[in-house]
């Protein structure tokens, strides 16, 4: 079988080495500049405004969708517009409750702490979580048996945002006490044309209408895949059309790096086929899928499905995933014929 490669794809949608997305100029810093989510955006601007004038702190966000829509950049402007200082962390690297203590006792008042992947932290931290949200306070016990003492320490009033590809996996407790809850969809392709000409801009690239629809047509949804695609496709463009991204070098450009126009790569492709030759078309359960391709679950779950799902081509059913009859015509694979029916729609 052959090696997936879905850390480092160009349509991967978390991080991959060149985003260098710690620093990043393309992120927006305002809510103005921040393009689409239109919904979270305008419910986020009146919890802002109305806490500031109440000269309060936020109330603790989550924020939940797939990897690079935007979640982190949102807790920056959030910093940002509050007037306040933003300190970033995640689940996986609060390894002991006194690590959170640490982080919780140096913050300012007002500050907003970002979490990602908040569904990974421990039980034991999240156990130091919840006074400290509620409370503003925290509970540390030093010391063991006689010896132990136990103390209570005020925190500054800050906002938690967290952020979780799985809203799901977050415990009642911990997802209770977020006042603000906002769900970020994937991006029509419109809206990612808009972020692409913002970001070719920025990075001083010329780049017609045209040449930003289709790449933003290839981005599945997500942002941080449009723009790493406008800095491959930008050299393409040096080399192709004195520099300037046109329709065409965007199109050449993409098909040789292997996108194709909806913007599955080889990996959507030996998935989907996996669940036609395998499978016939599905239900297959996702461990049993997953096995298939040497994949871990999640990453078919966070990263390959949404895309899929949004864009008609997988069915998730309480029976397993499902292959869609507008899958196979884009894929070119045989659609059943009425006798031997090799793949079933039915689900
Ligand atoms: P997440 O935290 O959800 O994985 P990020 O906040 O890191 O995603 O966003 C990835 C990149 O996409 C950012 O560096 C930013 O440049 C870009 N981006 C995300 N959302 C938007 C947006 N609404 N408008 C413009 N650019 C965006």
């Amino acid at each position: 079988m052959e090696d997936f490669d879905f850390e480092n794809r160009i349509v991967s949608p978390t991080e991959i080495m060149g985003d260098n997305d710690s620093d990043n100029p393309l992120r927006p810093r305002t809510l103005d500049d921040y393009i689409g989510q239109e919904k979270a955006k305008q419910n986020l601007a009146v919890f802002m405004e109305a806490a500031k004038l109440r000269h309060e702190s936020l109330d603790h966000v989550l924020l939940y969708g797939p990897p690079g829509l935007g979640k982190t950049t949102l807790s920056g402007i959030i910093a940002n517009e509050m007037h306040v200082n933003l300190r970033i962390t995640s689940g996986p690297a609060i390894e002991k409750p006194g690590d959170l203590a640490a982080i919780l006792t140096n913050l300012n008042e007002g500050d907003v702490l970002f979490i990602d992947e908040i569904h990974r932290i421990s039980r034991a931290v999240e156990e130091i979580l919840y006074p400290a949200m509620e409370d503003f306070a925290i509970d540390i016990v030093t010391g063991k048996g006689q010896m132990a003492a136990s103390y209570h320490l005020p925190l500054p009033h800050f906002t938690l945002v967290g952020a979780t590809t799985r809203a799901g996996q977050l415990t009642a407790p911990l997802r209770d006490r977020f006042g603000v809850s906002l769900r970020l969809e994937l991006y029509t392709p419109e809206e990612l044309a808009r972020i692409v000409t913002r970001s070719a801009s920025i990075l001083n690239i010329a780049i017609e209408p045209d040449g930003a629809l289709e790449i933003a047509s290839r981005s599945r949804g997500t942002p941080r895949i449009a723009n790493r695609m406008l800095k491959r496709v930008r050299d393409f463009a040096q080399i192709m059309s004195d520099g300037v991204i046109t329709l065409q070098t965007a199109q050449v450009a993409l098909e040789r790096l292997e996108i194709d126009e909806l913007g599955l790569d080889a990996n959507d492709r030996r998935m989907l086929s996996a669940i036609v030759k395998f499978y016939r078309g599905g239900p297959v359960g996702l461990e049993t899928l997953a096995a298939a391709i040497g994949e871990e679950a999640v990453t078919i779950e966070d990263v390959i499905e949404p895309y899929l799902m949004q864009i008609g081509f997988l069915n998730r059913t309480p029976r397993g995933r499902c292959i869609t009859k507008a899958a196979c015509l884009h894929m070119g694979f045989e659609l059943p014929d009425a006798q031997d029916g090799q793949i079933r729609f039915d689900c």
